[in-house]
């Protein structure tokens, strides 16, 4: 058909409101269905004019307005099915936040709090109170305050710290973080100029002592989180750099990235430096992360010495950095897990996937085959292959988990098609593709999942 004639015959607005199946959808609000039904009549307009539609039929356009108006009447921000393998992802929310914590949140969201009113005193207290001894009783640190998270927390330290002074740090340890934000411009935002020192693999103790001068604010060092320099390689110590920065009363920060608090060695995985090991090493301030391998929620967490972190809590940009109710709520719970760290190991998501024992994996990747067989098998190659996870969230770059994971080689239907479909799932499934294969790592499943992903992948292999 001419693209004139196809214009001319796309339905108006009103007719398509006035099909029985769509409006009986009494629900959703009616600004919600026009918009549905207008983008689609725009996108079909479109569709014509570039040539990559030449027919159509009413119900065509009325199945695609249904399915529109469905996906605007639902959350944008939804839960999905993490069957990549990363532990923390950042895409996909980096930590899941243990049960406690969750019902700490909809308990402190769903009614009033003592937030800010000191109940013992019966008058305005500090939203910091709920948090801080917790933090000093697990880290042994004098002091703690909480902010937004890690990168907040950097800037904070050195806006207070280090405001119009010099920040000295080494050039191995200039860290991108993804999404392409670069720890140094973050923390040239704060005020402090950043002196660059040493090489990238190598830097000494003369590197630092050879930049202080009188308007040396402070020394700073970044834990290499998402990557590993190898070889020939030195970095300065924390217990050099407390002497050098006593011996010129300089403050040294440590910006530690992932706040591990249990040594994951004793589980089997690459040793991370904890924040306790830091603080005892008698850092001045270290900062990290509440959601990644602490597995809380989005946060920035400032501990140690008392001087440092009071200044910290007078500086007016804690007000524009600081952390909400909720926030707090699911911190404190996560926090109080880490009493008994079987507890945290136990509880916390994150931990217990990381720690999970290759027979327990083997095991449930051969429950999930089954469920998945049973539906699918005459549609698919299906298969339990060995395969790697990663930790992710910028921790143990270098970690390797093994693991086992159901591989799908579909028949009729192609790998980034699938892919597509599972994305577009009201659950979402994010899964992947290596080689001719869809990989799903049970490691970042949780069981009620299975039956989720099993009868997903029933019907997008029906159609
Ligand atoms: C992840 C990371 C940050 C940023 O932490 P956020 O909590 O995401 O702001 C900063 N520094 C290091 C070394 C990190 O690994």
């Amino acid at each position: 058909m001419e693209n004139k004639t196809l214009l001319s015959s796309l339905p108006k607005v009103d007719v398509i409101l006035n099909d029985k199946s769509i409006s009986s959808l009494k629900d959703i609000p009616r600004s919600i269905v026009l918009d549905g039904i207008r983008e689609t009549i725009d996108d079909y307009r479109k569709n014509i004019l570039e040539g990559s539609i030449n027919s159509f039929t009413f119900e065509d356009i009325v199945k695609d307005a249904l399915i529109k108006i469905k996906k605007k009447n639902s959350m944008h921000l939804k839960r999905v099915i993490n069957a990549t393998g990363t532990v923390l992802h950042t895409n996909l929310g980096r930590a899941v936040l243990a049960k406690s914590a969750i019902d700490a949140v909809v308990n402190i969201a769903s009614r009033y709090s003592n937030l800010e009113f000191d109940l013992e005193k019966g008058e305005r207290g500090s939203r910091y109170s709920h948090v801080e001894e917790l933090i000093c009783k697990i880290t042994g640190a004098e002091a703690a305050m909480v902010v937004n998270n890690n990168a907040a927390a950097v800037m904070l330290a050195l806006s207070t710290l280090c405001k119009g002074k010099e920040a000295i740090v080494s050039r191995g340890q200039l860290v991108e973080i993804g999404g392409s934000f670069r720890v140094p411009a973050v923390m040239e935002q704060s005020g402090a100029k950043l002196v660059e020192v040493g090489t990238t693999n190598r830097t000494h103790l003369y590197d630092y002592e050879n930049a202080i001068n009188e308007n040396t604010g402070v020394i700073l060092k970044v834990h290499q989180s998402n990557y590993k320099i190898l070889g020939f390689t030195e970095e300065v110590s924390i217990e050099e750099l407390m002497k050098l920065g006593n011996r010129y009363n300089i403050p040294v920060i440590e910006d530690i990235g992932s706040g591990v608090f249990v040594d994951m060695s004793k589980y089997g995985l690459t040793y991370e430096p904890t924040v306790q090991e830091s603080i005892k090493k008698g850092i001045d301030v270290v900062t990290f992360s509440g959601d990644k391998m602490l597995g809380g929620p989005q946060a920035g967490i400032i501990a140690g010495k008392k001087k440092y972190i009071d200044k910290m809590k007078k500086n007016q940009l804690t007000r524009a950095l600081r952390i909400d109710k909720m926030t707090i709520a699911a911190l404190e719970a996560t926090l109080r897990l880490y009493i008994d760290e079987s507890v945290a190991i136990k509880e916390i998501p994150g931990l217990r996937m990381l720690t999970l024992d290759i027979e327990t994996i083997k095991r449930n990747s051969k429950k999930l085959l089954k469920m998945i067989k049973s539906k699918i098998g005459d549609r698919c190659d299906i298969e339990i292959i060995k395969e790697y996870s990663q930790v992710g969230g910028g921790a143990m770059p270098l970690e390797n988990l093994e693991t086992y994971v159901i591989a799908i080689k579909p028949y009729n239907i192609s790998l980034e098609e699938l892919d597509c479909k599972l994305r577009n799932l009201e659950i979402p499934i994010i899964a992947r593709i290596y080689k001719d294969k869809m990989l799903f790592d049970v490691r970042t499943l949780f069981e009620e999942e299975y039956r989720i992903i099993t009868d997903s992948l029933y019907n997008i292999f029906q159609e």
